[in-house]
């Protein structure tokens, strides 16, 4: 049988430079040939595919998924999409949100109508548990409303729903998966890990936001991965799947986590002003990922947060330019 080409979006960021490295990896399914689609913003790192790079079955492609011409064309040679592109740090959407309903919203019905008129097989569009917006107690299973407050959530969730909308009006395979907050090495030194952990190696100290009380449940991108491929293989057409990592910290016990793990004190917190509009608690019910398709986080928390300051521990080379792009992007006016 000829192998499944998969389009992964995105491919050249965090999670889907993970994905596209386990599927092509021993555990991988091996019968699948990726091409990946990247427009390498500040936050990719092409580096994250020199392992596969060379690999048969494998192909990069710089290129915006807002092209249609391009999207058209590649959409005609490939059996499934897996959707990761996006602009998705929440602070940046807050100080200007223009390019996350761009590529977010815009890019995404690109992609739909590509598949659509060209009779793609599977498309898995990976979405976020910030778009249920904050839960004071208890988790949102997937039939709960979708109410996102940042202009980050806001433009994942008008995608996903656009997504859900060409399964209903169409009859599309589409999946959505709505994850947890992910960690791991490879993470763009901006997200709040590798942030304090970067910063903690630099001997500076951590910006915490507010009362450091703001809850969010941790996944470890192997785990995130796993439930990923769990939906393309087996996953049913126009569901929505949770995937959570089933460990809830509030960021100032997550900061006392790292500040343990780098051998360094409380007095390097710096308390700042909080985010606008911070949610205060995101908890997604996974129990349909788990009796559907037999998903359960794998990475023991304490485990993988070790692994994850280690790594960035002996990988300063990769990490010290993207976070000298990312200050510089920040000074921008
Ligand atoms: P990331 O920022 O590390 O990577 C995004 C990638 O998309 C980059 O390589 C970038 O170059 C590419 N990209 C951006 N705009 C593009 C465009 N117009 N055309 C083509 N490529 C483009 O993000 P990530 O953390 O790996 O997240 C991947 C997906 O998972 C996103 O859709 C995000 O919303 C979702 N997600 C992430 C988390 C998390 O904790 N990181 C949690 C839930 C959901």
């Amino acid at each position: 049988m000829s192998p499944t080409r998969i389009l992964v979006t995105g491919g050249a960021g965090f999670i889907g430079s993970h994905y596209v490295r386990t599927l092509l990896g021993p555990d991988g399914p091996g019968d699948v040939h990726l091409t990946v689609l990247d427009s390498l913003t500040y936050a990719a790192s092409p580096a994250n595919l020199d392992e596969v790079r060379d690999q048969d079955g494998f192909r990069f492609l710089a290129g915006d998924i807002c092209d249609e011409t391009l999207v058209g064309a590649l959409m005609a040679e490939h059996d499934q999409v897996v959707h990761f592109a996006a602009e998705s740090h929440v602070d940046r959407s807050i100080v200007s949100s223009a390019e996350f309903v761009r590529t977010n919203v815009l890019g995404t019905q690109v992609l739909l109508d590509a598949a659509l008129r060209h009779g793609v097989r599977t498309f898995v569009h990976v979405s976020t548990d910030e778009v249920y917006g904050s839960i004071a107690t208890g988790s949102c299973a997937e039939t709960h409303p979708v109410n996102p407050n940042s202009p980050y959530a806001a433009s994942k969730a008008s995608s996903d729903l656009l997504a859900l909308a060409y399964h209903r009006t169409h009859g599309l395979d589409v999946r959505v998966t709505r994850c947890s907050n992910n960690y791991g090495h490879r993470q763009f030194p901006e997200k709040v890990i590798p942030l304090f952990v970067t910063n903690l190696l630099d001997g500076k100290k951590v910006p915490l936001y507010g009362d450091g009380l703001h809850v969010r449940d941790w996944l470890h991108v192997d785990d995130h991965v796993q439930g990923i491929e769990l939906v393309r293989a087996g996953g049913r057409p126009g569901e929505v799947y949770n995937i959570g990592g089933g460990t809830e910290l509030s960021n100032r016990e997550l900061t006392d986590l790292l500040l343990e793990t780098c051998g360094s004190s409380p007095a390097m917190i710096e308390y700042v002003v909080d985010r606008k509009g911070h949610d205060r608690r995101y908890s997604v019910n996974w129990g349909k990922i788990h009796t559907e398709l037999g998903y359960k986080p794998r990475k023991d928390f304490a485990e993988g947060l070790a692994e994850t300051v280690a790594w960035y521990r002996d990988n300063r080379t990769w990490w010290q330019p993207l976070r000298e792009r990312s200050l510089r992007l920040a000074r921008r006016p």
